[in-house]
């Protein structure tokens, strides 16, 4: 797997689909409700394809296409890695969330498009789509997860993500400095959020010296009077002296311009896709002796908790579930360590072999 943005190879549908080995793609279209949709399936080996479905204006169907198979694949690798009995899939809803007041409908129509698809596919919350979305097309099917507390759902998978990410960092900790305590260590969490605002608990909680920056000022206020946290500005967040960097608001955060200044000797965030470029960027952390914790690993949490709620929810046992993540890390560490590879290759390696594994099980009953 790699981040590197594909495109539709000369324009082919079909031919992107076998490159990217995708087993589905489906359209769907309400003239009605104006719905404008397209699911992905990119591997059921492990079990039902599990991903959100996002809600984003795009400028033309191709970028849509583009970006629901990439993200329908990279749902692959998270649900193997943590070893969930899922597939990989995802959705797009073409147009203006915010723009769209009157949500039953559509919603209620896609609903029905999903369950037209008899299982092989759940969808749950992304960009551009809430939990009251997720009740509508709860309405039509079951292939949902995501809904409200109060109907049974996970709700907000937020808390849970920033465990498995806290776990994630402690298990990186232990790899790069033989103790997975942070205590006095020097995080420096960016972008301060629904993750951050959890990852910033467990780590005061350990006695972590944890400094924050954020582009809104009304969340590092709130977050600095919370926790008593330092507050960095988003101008000076790589020439901060750090321990470790918690990347938990947007992407391709680790780049040319940033790798030379890190001084810290872990980076681990729920921010998805940080490695501008994953080869390149993936190996400059390790000439540099920075241990990189895989995201799509660590910030897994909200997809268990997705998985969890289709087997009756509870929050113990998302936590519990999101465990995982420690041991996996380490495994992860050793195996890109003693193969010379970068920890997100060794990551897709051991997704790859997980879902391998299981194919052959399957074959063979
Ligand atoms: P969020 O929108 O609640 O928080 C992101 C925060 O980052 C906001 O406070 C925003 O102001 C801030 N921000 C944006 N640009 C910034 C910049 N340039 N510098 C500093 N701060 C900036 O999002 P979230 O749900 O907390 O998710 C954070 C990241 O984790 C996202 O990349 C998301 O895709 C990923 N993620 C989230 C979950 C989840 O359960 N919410 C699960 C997996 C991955």
């Amino acid at each position: 797997m790699s981040n590197n943005t594909p495109q539709l190879t000369n324009g082919e549908i079909f031919t992107t689909m076998r490159e990217m080995e995708h087993e589905q793609l489906v359209f769907c279209n309400d003239k009605e409700t104006g719905l404008k949709a397209i699911v992905a399936i990119h591997n059921t080996t492990l079990g039902p394809a599990l991903g959100g479905t996002r809600f984003w204006n795009y400028q033309n169907e191709d970028e849509a296409i583009i970006d629901v198979l990439r993200l329908s694949r990279g749902m692959t690798y998270k649900a193997a890695i943590s070893g969930l009995n899922l597939g990989g899939g995802k959705a797009v809803i073409i147009g203006d969330s915010k723009a769209l007041t009157n949500r039953e409908p559509l919603f209620r129509r896609y609903g029905k498009f999903v369950n037209g698809l008899g299982g092989r596919y759940i969808t749950a919350e992304d960009v551009g789509t809430s939990t009251g979305d997720m009740e509508y097309i709860g309405m039509e099917t079951e292939s949902v997860a995501g809904k409200p507390e109060q109907l049974g759902g996970g709700g907000d998978p937020s808390p849970v993500t920033a465990y498995g990410v806290y776990l994630g960092m402690r298990a990186a900790a232990k790899y790069a400095n033989g103790t997975d305590s942070l205590s006095g260590k020097r995080v420096l969490v960016q972008g301060v959020g629904h993750v951050g605002q959890h990852l910033v608990k467990h780590l005061v909680q350990e006695g972590a010296t944890v400094m924050i920056a954020d582009i809104s000022e009304e969340r590092t206020s709130a977050v600095a009077k919370e926790f008593g946290v330092e507050v960095v500005s988003t101008a000076s967040i790589f020439d901060t002296q750090m321990d470790i960097y918690a990347p938990c608001a947007l992407g391709a955060t680790i780049n040319d311009e940033t790798i030379g200044k890190l001084t810290c000797n872990i980076i681990a965030g729920a921010a998805n896709n940080q490695l501008k470029e994953e080869e390149k960027h993936g190996r400059a952390l390790i000439e540099r002796g920075i241990v990189y914790a895989p995201d799509y690993l660590i910030n897994a949490g909200g997809l268990i908790n997705c998985y969890v709620e289709l087997e009756g929810y509870n929050r113990e046992r998302a936590l519990q579930k999101t465990e995982i993540i420690y041991q996996r890390a380490l495994e992860i560490f050793a195996v890109a360590a003693s193969n010379n590879i970068t920890t997100q290759a060794a990551a897709n390696r051991v997704a790859e072999e997980r879902i391998r594994a299981v194919a052959n099980i399957n074959a063979r009953l």
